[in-house]
């Protein structure tokens, strides 16, 4: 296939290689990466023009809507917009609509997976839009990754990004401050995962992705917290998931709660390049205001 990758960062690039590496026709364009092994176009239009599939992995929701202004005219009639960003649900939206209006199909694919899923092709995709595009863009899903779910029209696969994160940033914070609570009582670190991880209290974050150190499978803990996901990733998600409760008129104050918690962490405590999970030793140390 003929694809155009347009922001080639830290998920882009390894995610273009497997592309390539896979046999596709590949031309990539980022305004400031030049990773080794993709060969680059000199604008966006151009890496764009006579693609079949034009993906995009940028930074925002604004970044996004100018790259498909640009884009959008210089593609070829059929050929379909494949986003792979995590944006708000309102920007994948009006993408989605600005293709159509093109005589393009667009599909937002926000993923999970992180930089290690990326180079090693297993992300998941969730996607949302039209059955027939992601029927075509399927194939390029299970190179760069090893599950994709079609959630419905277009914003779908942002909303479910979100709602997952949502609840992820808010276990992870529960998960954290009770091991800091059993430190405090003095139960062993080991008897509550083993208790809570076979109990009504597990989750993914205890269960595979454990905070303390020692304790359950390997992790981002047993690594100084080092990402894994990094804290302020997970602040990006949090206030997305609380921009699009506001449009919905969605009560969501857990919601709130953990994007107040990880603004503080990461704003305030410098702590956006740690890993969420440290969200326990930042518990350790406090005490009741
Ligand atoms: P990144 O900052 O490493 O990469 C973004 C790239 O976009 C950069 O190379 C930048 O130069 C390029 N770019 C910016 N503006 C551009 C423009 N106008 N035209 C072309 N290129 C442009 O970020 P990343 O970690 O690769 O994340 C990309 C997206 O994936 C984000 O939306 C992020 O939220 C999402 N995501 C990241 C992770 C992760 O673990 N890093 C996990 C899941 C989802």
């Amino acid at each position: 296939m003929k694809i155009a990758f347009i922001g080639l960062g830290n998920m882009g690039a390894p995610m273009a290689q497997n592309l390539i590496a896979a046999g596709h026709d590949l031309t990539g364009f980022d305004t400031a990466a030049t990773p080794e092994g993709i060969s680059l176009a000199a604008t966006a239009a151009e890496a764009a023009s006579g693609a079949e599939v034009v993906i995009t992995m940028l930074p925002n929701g604004a970044i996004l809507r100018s790259v498909a202004a640009e884009i959008h005219p210089a593609m070829q009639p059929g050929a379909i917009h494949l986003d792979c960003s995590t944006v708000d649900v309102e920007s994948a939206q009006a993408v989605a609509s600005a293709a159509t209006e093109a005589g393009l199909s667009a599909l937002d694919a926000p993923v999970s997976g992180g930089t290690g899923g990326a180079s090693g092709g297993t992300l998941t995709f969730m996607v949302g839009g039209p059955d027939a595009a992601y029927a075509t863009a399927l194939p390029l899903f299970e190179i760069m990754g090893q599950k994709s779910v079609l959630c419905g029209g277009a914003g779908m696969g942002q909303a479910a990004k979100i709602c997952n994160n949502m609840i992820l940033g808010v276990t992870m914070i529960a998960t954290c401050e009770a091991f800091a609570l059993a430190d405090k009582l003095g139960l062993d670190r080991q008897s509550m995962f083993d208790v809570v991880s076979t109990s009504s209290g597990y989750s993914w974050t205890m269960n595979a992705y454990c905070p303390a150190p020692g304790v359950g499978p390997q992790s981002p803990a047993d690594n100084d917290y080092k990402p894994g996901f990094a804290s302020a990733l997970m602040l990006k998600d949090l206030r997305l998931s609380q921009q699009a409760a506001e449009a919905a008129d969605a009560d969501t104050p857990m919601g709130q709660a953990a994007l107040d918690l990880y603004a503080e962490f990461v704003e305030s405590e410098g702590q956006g390049d740690t890993d969420f999970s440290a969200m326990l030793p930042r518990f350790e140390k406090r005490h009741r205001a």
